[in-house]
């Protein structure tokens, strides 16, 4: 089947991603795309992660850009308003306000802190602990954020395999356990295809790992397929290999939002 949409693109307010928004959004026109969103990272408060999100007081030009943007190009593409949303424990009135004080199409849920003081995941070459230890702590607050009710789609689900160890036998064990707490709190997952671009996989591949994208679609978990783009040029990052892997796994429709609905859609 085709992906005709790609909901996972930043803008430079989060200080990490480069271009402006409308080299994103023509990529995707030449791409054929028929819907691109942008879903940057999050103003969080007390500055916990500053320096890699939007502050607070960008949010709301950062919505009226998007809204500008969609009316620019309509015709051409739909333009889509969506935020990638920490889950942070503790914080959840935070993150219920911000949810409901803007028209999301659509809120991408991710974890990258382990706690309200905002410690970040990291990676081995500077983790102290204990990798299974992570996989648990990562696992528990994915169903956490699922449990908020306040996200549509879980953005990239298998991340700690960024550690460059992919789930074993006892971490796939907490995959399946999240899944179906997932699968009933109506949520999409995201094939997220930014794992092509980070040399610290054990090897190219998406979130999440094809063993578990099967289990996704047995438990009819709907799906939408991102690229994560940090720069223009990464948008649609390998959406044909993608769709060749769909069609391999019999998956024949993909979630799509607007106005913070969801309906699938297929070839
Ligand atoms: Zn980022
Ligand atoms: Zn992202």
């Amino acid at each position: 089947m085709r992906i005709l949409a790609d909901y996972h693109m930043h803008t430079p307010r989060c200080k990490h991603a480069v271009g402006p928004l409308e080299g994103y959004i023509e990529k995707g026109i030449a791409l054929g795309l028929r819907e691109v969103g942008f879903a940057d990272h999050n103003p969080l408060p007390d500055g916990v992660g500053a320096n890699v999100r939007m502050d607070e007081a960008e949010l709301d030009d950062y919505v009226a850009d998007v809204l500008r943007l969609r009316e620019r190009y309509r015709g051409a593409i739909e333009v889509r308003l969506g935020l990638e949303m920490d889950y942070v424990e503790g914080m959840e009135p935070y993150l219920a306000e911000q949810r409901r004080r803007y028209p999301w199409d659509y809120v991408l849920g991710s974890v990258h802190y382990l706690d309200t003081a905002g410690r970040q995941i990291s990676w081995p070459r500077n983790f102290a602990g204990d990798i299974h230890t992570l996989y648990a702590r990562y696992y528990e607050l994915v169903r956490q954020m699922a449990a908020t009710g306040l996200y549509d789609i879980v953005a990239h689900v298998d991340l700690p395999k960024r550690t460059g160890r992919p789930a074993a036998e006892p971490e796939r064990e907490m995959v399946t356990q999240t899944l179906a707490v997932i699968a009933r709190s109506g949520m999409s997952v995201e094939i997220n295809t930014s794992g092509y671009r980070h040399p610290e996989l054990a090897y190219p591949e998406a979130y999440p790992s094809v063993p578990i994208l099967r289990e996704i679609l047995a438990l009819g978990i709907p799906l939408t397929v991102n690229s994560d783009a940090h720069a223009p040029d990464h948008v649609g990052t390998q959406f044909p290999a993608i769709e060749a892997l769909l069609k391999d796994l019999g998956c024949r429709s993909l979630a799509r939002y607007a106005g913070g609905h969801r309906e699938s859609y297929e070839d």
